[in-house]
């Protein structure tokens, strides 16, 4: 994909100037292709994914637009969360640094509304709000649209995941149709194509999209963990590789609690974002990040969507994301302009199947890390601090030290002895919790041979379900071959089949959505032989051998 120099583009020498300060040096591509088209005045869609300079892209020609001049507002960006209204809004300031007379504001819900209509009162060109605020001001005729001539809709699928499709809609309509819009995403989803559809005229779509969905230089691996060894594991993983700054993904905002204050107690400098914290807090808890006061960050998919941290080395998925989107989304905080990121995603016997597809979506095989060990992280550790003291004695300027050991010596030490106390000092473990790294026994006896898990189906011959609809069904949804499936008995009401132990929770959360020869089925575990010897033998039983027979003979 093309990328070009600012000097190329047809804006002013005042944002070139800015661009240049802020260490941009050529376009990113997508900007490449859209800062001409939004400069001719064309409405424009942006796709491309998280971290490639989609603000840039809709901010350099809105800055360029607006009439200095005239001090009512002439662009509104709608944006998802305060805390992206807060960076879009600073990235424009920076970017309209010598462009005098510009002014940008955020407005956002959380913050006391009599400051922002003070602000919005003094004549701003550039609105950056979310769209509740947005609307409340609005209402309040604080926030006037009459003269608007650019409306932007940046990371629009995520407004619409968070619900803001009325109130986009509300908005889009209460503006004048003379306006120029842009709408910016890191996916397609439908519901966006509609909006465009609906509210743009003749828009030029265009898309930067990778192969790749997730960054080359981010090392991915998995670890398989259980629920309650997670916090062990990953201050092992944390303490092992020392990364800069980390970032801690949890699937809700109770465990972001959770983990954040286990991880303070344990001394880790950490601290949290999510959706319930004050506005004012957030931003203090971002900006001690950035800064690396706080190391760890323990936060939810939302809270963190899209916010710019750059040196981010290392991502830890405390849970299996839910979406294979949002793996990408939180893979793609880490390993950002071009550096390397590594990226740790803890999965829990039942979250196999979500790994499994994941891998699909992003074509790329996910490697198994081991639990670290005591002992690996003493070896790591051990290295990390050699290489350290290598570098402090080839810097030089010791003597100071040297005088206080030569005190030590005098006393009757010896050097490797004072070395070795050193040593232990900074690389002592202590307070060891013991992790048992073999496998979850996660299925009780359930009547099955060794190896295989025994599932219950409440349909049987009363929906004349045969062995062959079953391992049809089974093997056709999932990664499961029909060879695997073990034996299958079939009774009047409901029919046992036993399942590979490795297949059975991605059977059961995929064969529980499915049907079998059109029927919605229930499907779980068998509880034991209890249910089977309790009632007279099977009509039918099949072994795999008579399956295969069955369905030569029926043909
Ligand atoms: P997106 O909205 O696509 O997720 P951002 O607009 O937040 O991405 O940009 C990500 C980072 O890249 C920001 O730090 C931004 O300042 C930087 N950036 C944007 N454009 C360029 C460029 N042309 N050259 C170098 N860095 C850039
Ligand atoms: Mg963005």
């Amino acid at each position: 994909m093309e990328k070009i120099r600012f000097e190329e583009l047809n804006c002013s020498e005042e944002i070139r100037k800015a661009v240049k300060d802020m260490g941009f040096e050529e376009t990113t591509p997508i900007q490449a292709l859209a800062i001409p088209l939004v400069l001719e005045g064309k409405d424009v869609v942006g796709q491309a994914q998280t971290g490639t300079g989609k603000t840039a892209a809709f901010g350099i020609p809105a800055i360029d637009m607006v009439d200095p001049q005239r001090n009512e507002t002439q662009a509104l960006i709608l944006c998802p969360t305060r805390e992206l209204a807060v960076q879009v809004s600073e990235e424009l300031a920076k970017i309209a640094r010598y462009k005098r007379g510009v002014r940008t504001l955020p407005i956002f819900g959380g913050q006391p509304i009599e400051r922002q209509i003070k602000g919005l009162k003094k004549g701003v060109q550039i609105v950056i709000g979310t769209p509740g605020r947005v609307m409340d001001h609005m209402r309040r005729r604080t926030l006037k649209l009459d003269n608007l001539k650019m409306m932007i809709l940046d990371e629009a699928d995520e407004m619409l995941n968070m619900g803001f499709r009325e109130d986009i809609e509300t908005i889009l309509e209460s503006v004048s149709s003379e306006r120029q819009t842009l709408l910016f995403s890191a996916t397609m989803p439908k519901p966006i194509m509609d909006i465009i559809h609906k509210y743009q005229t003749d828009p030029k779509i265009v898309k930067v999209v990778h192969k790749e969905l997730t960054t080359p230089n981010v090392n991915q691996v998995y670890l398989e963990v259980k629920q309650k060894d997670k916090l062990e594991v990953l201050t092992r993983l944390i303490d092992m590789y020392s990364p800069k700054l980390s970032l801690v993904f949890c699937n809700t905002k109770k465990k972001v609690d959770e983990v954040t204050d286990l991880l303070q107690s344990r001394g880790y400098a950490s601290d949290k974002i999510h959706g319930d914290m004050k506005q004012s807090l957030r931003i203090n808890v971002m900006n001690k990040f950035k800064r690396g006061d706080i190391e760890v960050l323990i936060a939810t998919d939302v809270a963190a969507r899209g916010l710019d941290i750059d040196d981010v080395e290392s991502v830890f998925n405390f849970d299996m994301p839910t979406h294979e989107e949002y793996y990408v989304h939180r893979i793609g905080r880490t390993g950002r302009a071009g550096r390397a990121g590594s990226a740790f995603t803890f999965v829990t016997g039942r979250d196999f199947y979500l790994l499994r597809n994941v891998m699909k979506y992003t074509k790329k095989k996910i490697k198994k890390h081991p639990i670290p060990t005591i002992s690996d992280i003493e070896t790591i550790k051990t290295s990390i601090f050699l290489e350290k003291i290598k570098k402090k004695i080839d810097e030089g300027k010791l003597e100071k030290y040297i005088k206080v050991l030569e005190d030590l010596l005098d006393d009757d030490f010896s050097a490797i002895e004072i070395a070795a106390a050193l040593l232990k000092m900074e690389l002592e473990i202590k307070d060891v919790v013991e992790i048992d790294i073999r496998p979850e026994k996660a299925y009780k006896s359930t009547g099955a041979e060794k190896g295989m898990v025994r599932m219950f189906i409440n349909i049987g011959k009363n929906k004349r379900i045969r062995p062959q609809d079953v391992v049809g069904a089974i093997a056709g949804e999932t990664s499961i071959s029909g060879k695997n499936i073990g034996e299958i008995d079939i009774f009047d009401n409901y029919t046992f089949v036993e399942i590979p132990e490795e297949y059975a929770d991605e059977v059961l959360s995929i064969m529980s959505k499915n049907t079998i020869k059109g029927n919605k089925i229930n499907i779980e575990p068998a509880k034991g032989k209890k249910i089977a010897s309790s009632r007279k033998s099977p009509d039918k039983k099949f072994s795999r051998e008579k399956v295969r027979k069955a369905k030569v003979k029926r043909k």
